[in-house]
């Protein structure tokens, strides 16, 4: 049996890796279908403390991965499809194979809703199509670009990107923002940014070096359909969290993100059960606070594995 295993090869996966690999626990990391996490579909990070030049986000998870293991972590293939904590031993199953383990530490991350539209995956991570103004806005200084979306999010995405680009134009496909008030409004009242409403993205357009450089709307009360010039298409549909294992085992919201204890950001109901990263989080989504909650998971996991040893 594993002192620990952790779920996911991102940010707060490694970095749980590292604390616990230092602490003498052997961790076991069982990667799933994206390694290195949403990090290694962005081209370069800006924001990750100690990088002052910049990272690109394949590097860093490297770097990551390296020191994880450098330490002793172990790092295996397999999609854990079902769990079963019920007992002392938590048992983890990948198709045929199970695992068991003292502790879990689950950092399956969240995946971000794509519009399913031609174009977009092709120019997907560094060719125009993103979903993280926070992560690639700063490329688009005095560039036109469009966000997707009417939530909070796409709001606050089309608000920071006013902060570099020349035009923001939001594209929704009703004719109200689903956001809350006081983001709805100051959005609609940035001179920055224009809203289209009633209207859905049907299609990016490549210029010859296969980067956005337009995208096809149609306006669906009248049908008609316009193209809009944009070097940018921010997509803020909403996330959908790598949780679906965990369904009727441990607490999740309405949205499916995992709910921790609710005075500390990383147990669970469960004892020797811990959350960390985008899979518990929908606030911040952040590499660094993702890192920040693997390592907080991790040293929980220690401090409980060491009572029972
Ligand atoms: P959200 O509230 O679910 O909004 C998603 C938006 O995307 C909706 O406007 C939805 O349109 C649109 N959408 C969904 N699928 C689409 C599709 N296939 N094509 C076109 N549009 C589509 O998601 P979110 O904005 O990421 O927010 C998630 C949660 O985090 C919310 O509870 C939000 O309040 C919270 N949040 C808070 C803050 C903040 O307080 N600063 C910031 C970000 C997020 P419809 O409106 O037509 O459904």
């Amino acid at each position: 049996m594993e002192n620990v295993i952790i779920l996911g090869t991102g940010c707060a996966g490694f970095t749980a890796g590292i604390y616990t690999a230092r602490a003498n626990l052997r961790p076991l990391i069982l990667e799933g279908k994206q390694p290195g996490g949403q990090l290694t579909t962005t081209s370069e990070v800006e924001n990750f403390p100690g990088f002052p030049d910049g990272v690109d986000g394949f590097s860093l998870m490297d770097q990551l991965r390296k020191q994880a293991t450098k330490f002793g972590a172990r790092v295996e293939h397999a999609f854990v499809d079902r769990v079963d904590f019920s007992g002392e031993k938590k048992l983890l199953f990948a198709g045929d194979k199970k695992f068991e383990a003292s502790a879990v530490i689950i950092a399956t991350g969240a995946a971000p809703r794509l519009l399913g539209i031609p174009g977009e995956q092709e120019m997907y991570g560094g060719k125009g199509v993103t979903t993280c103004a926070t992560c690639d806005g700063a490329f688009y200084r005095n560039m036109e670009v469009v966000v997707v979306g009417g939530g909070d999010s796409a709001c606050e995405e089309a608000l920071f990107l006013t902060r570099f680009c020349s035009k923001v134009t939001l594209i929704h496909r009703r004719d109200e923002l689903r956001a809350s008030r006081i983001m709805a409004e100051r959005t609609i009242a940035h001179k920055k940014i224009e809203v289209v409403w009633d209207s859905a993205v049907q299609e990016v357009l490549p210029d010859e070096d296969g980067m956005a450089r337009a995208i096809t709307v149609k306006n669906l009360k009248t049908e008609e359909v316009t193209e809009i010039c944009c070097k940018g298409v921010f997509i803020a549909i909403g996330h959908v969290p790598n949780t679906a294992p965990f369904k009727e085992i441990l607490e999740l919201d309405e949205n499916g993100y995992l709910v921790p204890d609710s005075n500390s950001m990383v147990k669970t109901s469960i004892e020797g059960v811990y959350v960390a990263g985008d899979c518990a989080d929908h606030v911040f989504r952040q590499a660094i606070t993702a890192a920040g909650m693997g390592c907080q998971a991790a040293i929980e996991a220690e401090r409980w594995l060491s009572e029972g040893m």
